[in-house]
């Protein structure tokens, strides 16, 4: 599928799932390296938008380890809010542990500056981070992400687990908001 329309917002592909296995890879194999030695860490799953991420990343992870689950949103729309929610607390203890987060996407880094806050918080004894996507025109954050799987520019995107108003999150390829396509729609009043 080249093109999909979700409510009002038209959008075209951007990245293929094949093009999406291949960085999840190489991620992987970084974290296999640098992580092999240490005692059966937390990958912890940023919900909603990490799941198809967080279980392709899983897959390919070779040693013993543990994995858990947290909910934040901040976005509504296209656009972020400015502040994190917690919709759901972490799902096991953290304390003493070494922790991985699987996020979908940092944008600001509004979302992982919270987070690291909660699991510094919960007593977490080290956190990497390690994100499908980053958006390094945007990201203020102070925190490193230290698994980057891919660089976007400062669009708006969806699939392959994130979202438009909680839609597209089932796409398989990862699509961008072509504003062209969306105004011409807009003009000749379809959706
Ligand atoms: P941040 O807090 O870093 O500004 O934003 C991170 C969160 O905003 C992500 O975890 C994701 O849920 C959402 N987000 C940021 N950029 C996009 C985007 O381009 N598309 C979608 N669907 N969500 C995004
Ligand atoms: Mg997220």
């Amino acid at each position: 599928m080249k093109n999909v329309q979700l409510y009002d917002k038209s959008f075209k592909l951007y990245l293929t799932y094949e093009e999406i296995q291949n960085a999840v890879d190489a991620v992987a194999q970084k974290i296999n390296n640098d992580l092999k030695n240490e005692d059966a860490p937390i990958f912890l799953g940023v919900l909603t938008g990490s799941f198809m991420f967080f279980g392709d990343l899983m897959k390919r992870i070779d040693f013993p380890c543990e994995m858990c689950f947290i909910r934040l949103a901040s976005y509504e729309g296209t656009s972020t809010t400015g502040s994190v929610k917690q919709m759901l607390g972490l799902t096991q203890s953290v304390r003493g542990r070494n922790v991985v987060v699987v996020e979908d996407i940092v944008d600001t880094g509004g979302t992982i500056m919270e987070l690291d806050q909660i699991l510094k918080d919960a007593g977490a004894r080290s956190v990497r981070y390690s994100t499908l996507l980053i958006k390094p025109g945007n990201y203020k954050g102070s925190i490193k992400i230290d698994y980057p799987a891919l660089s976007i520019p400062n669009d708006f995107i969806v699939g392959y687990g994130l979202d438009y108003d909680q839609i597209g999150r089932n796409l398989k390829d990862i699509y961008v908001l072509d504003v062209e396509e969306t105004e011409r729609r807009k003009g000749i009043n379809i959706r």
